[in-house]
């Protein structure tokens, strides 16, 4: 068998190719390096199914031999990226997207689109289930992303329907955990690393917004499930674990055994204020749920940061 993961180089891409690999999978992984880390599939150098392309799959790509699987994951995740680099994170969703579903059906291979939550916005409906179609502010600072996502959800979904490519799509919710970027300012590395470093906690807004935290071994988990299943339906794939920012800050500092220390600052534009998954679908079609604690998955990904600040 072999994969094609689009993004390898990332955060949560990196931890799906150990899987894969681990599974006897050949995998080709392709990155453009923008937000990418040679550093996360530095372990694999000498692995011999594993085969590294620096590659930005928003220009045209060929891919020889036989593909059974393409996940197509690159793209910018982090708020503060994707703000910064609005054009490449469109592209990685809409012409990348399409090179990959190219790619896809040319191959006969099993397409996995890594979708996200942010296709429900700031939530309306809450928890958030598969059937919700969301609350996107198409003009605002995050919709690069947004609807970028969502164009590519869309494209999925046309190839599927006029091509028969054979697609799925997993909706990623907050996902965290080891290879994370110290500075890619999302709040887990955000609050470990000041944190660790003496330094107080930049809190967004009045702490009150939510979010529900998975950790990265359980979300590879899912989506290698969903690749293996035969649905063409978005699954979202999260833990249900709900905390308010405020809860998170609280959590660092006791874990650390730190008083709580706290800078607040403004609440970026259209953040969402709630966000937790409904992830029954994930349970009956995939016999997916999470199985890695906050407690332990924090605990892992603090021992991980210690070293990256040595
Ligand atoms: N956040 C925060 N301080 C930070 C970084 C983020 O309070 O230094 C908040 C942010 O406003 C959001 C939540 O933490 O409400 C999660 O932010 P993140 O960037 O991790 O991911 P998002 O879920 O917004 O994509």
């Amino acid at each position: 068998m072999r994969a094609v993961v689009t993004g390898g180089a990332g955060f949560v891409p990196s931890h799906l190719i150990d899987l894969l690999v681990s599974n006897e999978i050949h995998v080709v992984a392709l990155d453009n390096l923008v937000t990418g880390d040679l550093r996360n599939i530095e372990h694999l150098r000498d692995e011999p199914l594993f085969e590294w392309r620096e590659q930005d799959v928003s220009e045209p790509f060929e891919v020889d031999g036989e593909v059974d699987y393409v996940f197509h994951m690159a793209s910018p995740a982090s708020p503060i990226d994707y703000v910064k680099i609005p054009i490449e994170t469109l592209k990685a969703g809409s012409y990348a997207t399409h090179h990959a579903l190219e790619l896809a059906t040319e191959k006969e291979a099993r397409f996995v689109l890594c979708s996200t939550s942010e296709i429900y916005g700031d939530p309306e409906v809450h928890p958030q289930p598969e059937s919700y179609f969301g609350n996107v502010n198409s003009i605002g600072i995050r919709s690069c992303y947004d609807e970028a996502k969502r164009y590519a959800e869309a494209a999925t979904m046309a190839y599927h329907r006029t091509k028969g490519t054979n697609t799925a799509m997993v909706r990623i919710f907050n996902t965290y955990g080891p290879r994370m970027r110290l500075n890619d300012g999302r709040v887990v590395p955000a609050f470990i690393g000041q944190a660790l470093q003496g330094k107080p906690l930049t809190v967004f807004g009045d702490g009150s917004q939510t979010r529900s935290f998975c950790y990265v071994s359980d979300l590879v988990r899912g989506i290698w499930l969903l690749a293996q299943s035969g649905t063409h339906l978005p699954v979202n794939i999260g833990n249900p674990n709900e905390m308010t920012i405020s809860q998170f800050a609280e959590a660092i500092c006791a874990e650390l055994d730190l008083p709580l220390n706290i800078s607040p600052q403004a609440l970026p534009e259209d953040d969402p204020k709630v966000r937790r998954p409904v992830i029954d679908r994930a349970k009956e079609l995939l016999d997916w749920e999470p199985q890695i604690s906050f407690e332990d998955g924090i605990k892992e990904t603090i021992a991980y940061f210690k070293k990256q600040l040595i």
